[in-house]
C-alpha cells in the first residue's frame, strides 16, 4: 500500500481518540489500523498489581478500535496489547490524559474532577498593547532557597500559588508581578522521561524529551503516584499566573520524542516517524528521531494535542520547539484552529525557525524554517537570530562580539533589526513585525552576563565579578531590542545578569547552576530596575509596539553618526486613539566607549531613557540642539507639545 492509500484508508479525524470518562460513561478509542487485535487491560495501581479487568476492543472504521462502559471508571490505570503480524507489544495510551508515576501506564481521568476550585471561572488577562515574554523552568524559578517558597513546594508548580514567600524583597510571583512582563513561558511541562519522577529533587533536565504530550510532567507535581495530583497542581499554576496578571505560553517539543520506542510507535510501527530512503531514522533534532509531520494523523495527533492545553489547560500560547522540522502547512493549520476557537491572535505562537539537521520532508510540503517565513501565517512568530546575533555576537563562539560588547561594522545590521528585518537587510522577508521575535538570551546557550564576559574578558574571565563595561553592555543590548519591532522576549534573570559560570549547555546540569538566585535581584538590583523600567516605557509607544504590516514605514531618518553610533526617529503616533504622548521618538545607541554629542531633531525634547535610568521624564529646555549620549549607552527622547 503506498502511503497516500494508506491515508485515503485510514485518516480519521475524529476528535475523540483517547479516554472520554463522563459522569455515566467511560469510552476508550486508539487509533491502530495495522492491528489483528487490540486488547484494553485495566488496573487499580500505577505500577504492579494484577489486571483487575481486561476487554477486547472493537474494531470500528478506518483503523480506530473502541470500547465503551456505562460507568465512570475515573482513577483506574489502562495499557493496551496490541498485535501485529501475530506478536502481542504493550503500549500506553499516546493520547492518555493522565498517566501513572513515569508514565508507563495511561489513566482514566474524568478532567472535570481534576480541576482547582473556580477553574471554570479561570480567565487570562486581558492582552495589553505589547507582548513582554519571560522564558522560565519551572524548578529553576522556586529551588532557590531564598525564593522563600516553603520546601515541599520548591521547585513545583506548588511554588506558583505562593504569595509573600521571603519577607525581605519581592521574590518569585510577586517579583514576577512588579518586573510587568506580560507573558511567561515556560520550558516544557509536558510529561517527559529524562528525570525519574520516583526520584530526589537533586535531578534536573530541561525537559525536551517528550514521553506523554498531553499529561503534565509528574517530577513538578508534589504526589508523582496518585495521576489526578500533577494535572490539578499545573492548573493550579496556570490560574496563578492569570490571577496576577499574566499570561501562560508552553514550550512545546512535538519534533521527536524520548525514544524512539514511543507510544505512537508501538500503537502504529513506522507511521510516526521519518526515516531515510534505506530505512534509517532521520535525525534533524539531533535527539535521534523526528517526528513525520506532513502526514494526517501526525499533523492530527499534534493540532489536536495544541488545542487540548488550550482548551483544557488554559493555556495562552505556544512555542514550538525546532519549528523547523514541522510544516508550514502545519502551523498554519493550528494557527487557524487557535483563531477559530478563541479569537484571531488571542493565543500567542512562535518557534525555533531552525532544526539541527537535515530531514526529509513529506513530498509537497514545506519546512517552516526562517527561510519560509513569508509562507507562515503573519501570526506565527520566528526568534529572530539575527537580531540577537547583531546584538551581543554569534551564540556558538564564545569570543565573538557583536554591536554591544565590541563587534564592529555592525552599524547598518543593528538599523535593520530595528523594524523587525522588513526593510530588507536579511535573507528573509517577515509580512510583518509580528512575526518577528527579538531577544538577546534564553536556555541554550551561555546567558547574556557570561556571553559579555567571555568576549570582553577573555581569557581573565570571573563571572563573579561585576565589570562595569559587562554591565553598561547588558543595559545597551536590553535597550536595543527593547527598542525594535516585534515582539520582546527574555530569559529569566537576564535582567539581574544571570551566570551559569560559563555553562553554555546546562540542560542537565546540577538545579544550583540553573536556579534563578534570588538574592542577586538585589545585588544586581539596578539593573532589574532598569529593566522594569524598559518594560513600562515600552508599553507607552505606540510607534514601536506597532505590529501591523505597515510599522516600518514609521522608522524615519536612520544615521549613521560614526562608528558604532547609530540613531533613527520613529512616528509614535497613536493611529487608534490619536493619544500618544510623544508625537515622535529619538533613538541613539552608543556601543563606543567615549562619549558621543549628537544633534537634536527640532521641538521640545524629553529623556524617556538614558544611561541610568529607563521610564524617567526628564524634560529638556525648549531649543536645546543637541545632547551628549554616554559611551556604552542608549537613549530615547519623546517630543513633546510646545
Ligand atoms: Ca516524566
Amino acid at each position: 500500500m503506498t502511503s497516500r492509500e494508506f491515508d485515503g484508508k485510514f485518516r480519521y479525524d475524529g476528535k475523540d481518540l483517547g479516554v472520554k470518562c463522563k459522569k455515566e460513561e467511560t469510552v476508550f478509542k486508539v487509533w491502530s489500523p495495522l492491528a489483528e487485535r487490540v486488547e484494553l487491560r485495566l488496573y487499580k495501581e500505577g505500577a504492579g498489581g494484577d489486571v483487575c479487568r481486561r476487554e477486547e476492543m472493537k474494531q470500528q472504521e478506518r483503523g480506530v478500535w473502541e470500547q465503551r462502559f456505562p460507568e465512570n471508571l475515573h482513577g483506574m490505570y489502562y495499557d493496551y496489547l496490541v498485535r501485529i503480524d501475530g506478536k502481542d507489544t504493550r503500549t500506553a495510551d499516546p493520547y492518555a490524559a493522565g498517566c501513572s508515576c513515569n508514565g508507563s501506564r495511561s489513566m482514566v481521568v474524568d478532567l472535570k474532577q481534576t480541576n482547582p476550585e473556580g477553574f471554570e471561572a479561570d480567565m487570562a488577562p486581558l492582552l495589553e498593547g505589547e507582548q513582554i515574554i519571560y522564558e522560565l523552568h519551572i524548578k529553576d524559578f522556586s529551588y532557590d532557597k531564598d525564593s522563600g517558597v516553603p520546601e515541599p513546594y520548591r521547585g513545583k508548580y506548588k511554588a506558583f500559588t505562593v504569595m509573600g514567600t521571603n519577607g525581605r524583597y519581592p521574590t518569585c510571583m510577586e517579583y514576577l508581578k512588579k518586573l510587568g512582563i506580560t507573558h511567561v513561558h515556560l520550558l516544557p511541562f509536558f510529561d517527559y522521561g529524562s528525570v525519574d519522577e520516583a526520584g530526589d529533587e537533586s535531578q534536573y533536565n530541561w525537559g525536551y524529551d517528550p514521553v506523554n504530550f498531553n499529561v503534565p510532567e509528574g517530577s513538578y507535581a508534589t504526589d508523582a503516584e496518585d495521576g489526578t495530583v500533577r494535572i490539578r497542581e499545573c492548573k493550579e499554576m496556570i490560574q496563578a499566573f492569570h490571577k496576577n496578571g499574566i499570561r501562560v505560553i508552553m514550550d512545546v517539543v512535538y519534533n521527536h520524542t524520548y525514544r524512539e520506542d514511543s507510544w505512537l510507535q508501538r500503537m502504529v510501527p513506522g507511521y510516526y516517524y521519518r526515516h531515510h530512503e534505506d530505512g534509517s531514522l532521520s535525525d534533524g533534532s539531533a535527539c535521534g528521531n523526528d517526528i513525520a509531520a506532513g502526514r494526517p494523523m501526525v499533523d492530527n495527533y499534534i493540532a489536536d494535542s495544541v488545542m487540548y492545553w488550550a482548551k483544557e489547560y488554559h493555556v495562552d500560547g505556544f512555542r514550538f520547539d525546532l519549528m523547523g522540522l514541522l510544516t508550514v502547512e502545519l502551523m498554519n493549520r493550528i494557527r487557524r484552529e487557535l483563531n477559530a476557537e478563541f479569537g484571531e491572535g488571542e493565543k500567542l505562537l512562535y518557534g525555533e525557525p531552525w532544526r539541527a539537521d537535515n530531514s526529509p520532508m513529506e513530498n509537497g510540503t514545506k519546512a517552516a524554517l526562517k527561510e519560509n517565513t513569508s509562507c507562515l501565517d503573519n501570526g506565527i512568530g520566528i526568534f529572530s537570530d539575527d537580531t540577537r546575533d547583531a546584538i551581543k555576537g554569534h551564540v556558538f563562539y564564545e569570543e565573538e562580539p557583536g554591536f554591544v560588547n565590541g563587534g564592529t561594522n555592525l552599524e547598518a545590521l543593528i538599523l535593520h533589526a530595528v523594524t523587525g528585518w522588513r526593510d530588507g537587510g536579511a535573507s528573509f522577508r517577515p509580512k510583518s513585525c509580528a512575526q518577528i521575535v527579538n531577544y538577546v538570551s534564553a536556555h541554550d546557550n551561555f546567558t547574556l552576563w557570561d556571553k559579555l564576559v567571555l568576549s570582553m574578558h577573555n581569557g581573565e574571565s570571573d563571572f563573579s565579578i561585576r565589570y562595569d563595561d559587562v554591565f553598561a553592555a547588558n543595559k545597551l543590548a536590553a535597550f536595543i531590542y527593547f527598542t525594535c519591532q516585534g515582539n520582546l522576549f527574555m530569559q529569566a534573570g537576564e535582567e539581574f545578569g544571570r551566570t551559569k559560570y560559563g555553562e553554555e549547555n546546562s540542560y542537565c546540569s546540577k538545579p544550583e547552576l540553573n536556579m534563578l538566585r534570588w538574592s542577586r535581584t538585589v545585588e544586581y538590583g539596578d539593573l532589574v530596575d532598569y529593566y522594569r523600567g524598559l518594560i513600562q516605557v515600552r508599553k507607552k509607544l505606540p510607534g514601536l509596539c506597532d505590529k501591523s504590516r505597515s510599522a516600518a514605514a514609521r522608522i524615519g531618518k536612520k544615521t549613521i553618526h560614526g562608528e558604532k553610533v547609530v540613531s533613527f526617529r520613529v512616528d509614535n503616533r497613536d493611529f487608534d486613539t490619536s493619544s500618544g504622548k510623544w508625537e515622535e521618538l529619538f533613538v541613539i545607541y552608543n556601543a563606543s566607549f567615549d562619549g558621543y554629542t549628537v544633534g537634536l531633531p527640532e521641538g521640545t525634547w524629553e529623556v524617556l531613557v538614558d544611561d541610568e535610568e529607563a521610564d524617567c521624564c526628564r524634560k529638556l529646555p525648549k531649543g536645546q540642539e543637541k545632547i551628549l549620549v554616554k559611551g556604552q549607552s542608549g537613549m530615547l527622547l519623546g517630543r513633546c507639545e510646545g
